[in-house]
């Protein structure tokens, strides 16, 4: 508990990773010995966060379960959920089994180096103005194109790279993803963009690290292993 606020971390693993052109599903791959989930779930264990809502593809619960969560003793993972076709599916299937709770802090299974520093700051941030979102600022230009033909260029002191956890008051996200659901969800790829369209409340920009990649790719393990050994 925070200032008496409940802390749930609603943590996803139900993608199937399809871009790690992998046997089997990537946050289950293992990096510096260990599966890459048991990473975020071990600082979300070790955080100021009350209890972990772990999301899982459908027929890999008991595999998490067996696997991550007894293994390495995660007793605040008091719920494993099956997740959904799209992440926001898995995501609000997350929110829902949260319950009674006051703050969700959303988080990628695939990002291991999550902190319990920047997990800490976006919960104070989080408590005091309802929604806040990690990330980083861009260091590339970025440019807006249309088949292949820059059509733009965004100021980049403007620009953020945004990751997780993303994080919000329990009541207003489920609200934003109920209302989000019944609409056209295309593109829908980050909570943010829910909140943004359903909320006037604005999202604060909590500044992470640029370690805290997500795992998406072959080269992405590279990268990993890279953190680990950077952090030793
Ligand atoms: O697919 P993407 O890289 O955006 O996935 C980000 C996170 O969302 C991953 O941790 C993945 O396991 C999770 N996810 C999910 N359910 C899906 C798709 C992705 O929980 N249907």
């Amino acid at each position: 508990m925070v200032r008496n606020k409940k802390i749930t971390a609603v943590v996803l693993a139900g993608g199937r990773g399809k871009r790690m052109e992998s046997e089997i599903s990537k946050q289950f791959l293992e990096l510096g010995g260990n599966p890459i989930l048991y990473y975020a779930l071990n600082t979300f264990e070790k955080s100021i966060v009350d209890e972990i809502i772990l999301v899982a593809a459908e027929g890999e619960e008991e595999y998490c379960k067996k696997k991550i969560v007894e293994r390495y003793h995660l007793k605040k993972v008091t719920d494993i959920v099956t997740g959904g076709k799209e992440r926001y599916h898995s995501v609000y299937n997350g929110l829902c089994a949260a319950g009674q709770t006051d703050i969700v802090m959303i988080h990628d299974g695939a990002r291991p180096f999550i902190t319990e520093d920047v997990i800490e700051k976006a919960a104070r941030q989080v408590i005091e103005c309802q929604a806040c979102v990690v990330g980083v600022k861009v260091k590339d230009t970025i440019k807006v194109s249309h088949e292949g033909v820059i059509i733009d260029t965004p100021d980049r002191k403007k620009l953020w790279q945004v990751q997780t956890p993303q994080c919000f008051e329990h009541k207003g996200i489920i609200k934003a993803y109920e209302k989000a659901l019944q609409g056209n969800t295309d593109n829908i790829t980050d909570d943010a963009m829910v909140w943004e369209m359903y909320s006037k409340i604005p999202i604060r920009l909590v500044e992470g690290s640029y370690f805290n990649i997500k795992i998406t790719t072959k080269e992405d393990m590279v990268f990993g292993e890279a953190i680990l050994k950077w952090q030793k």
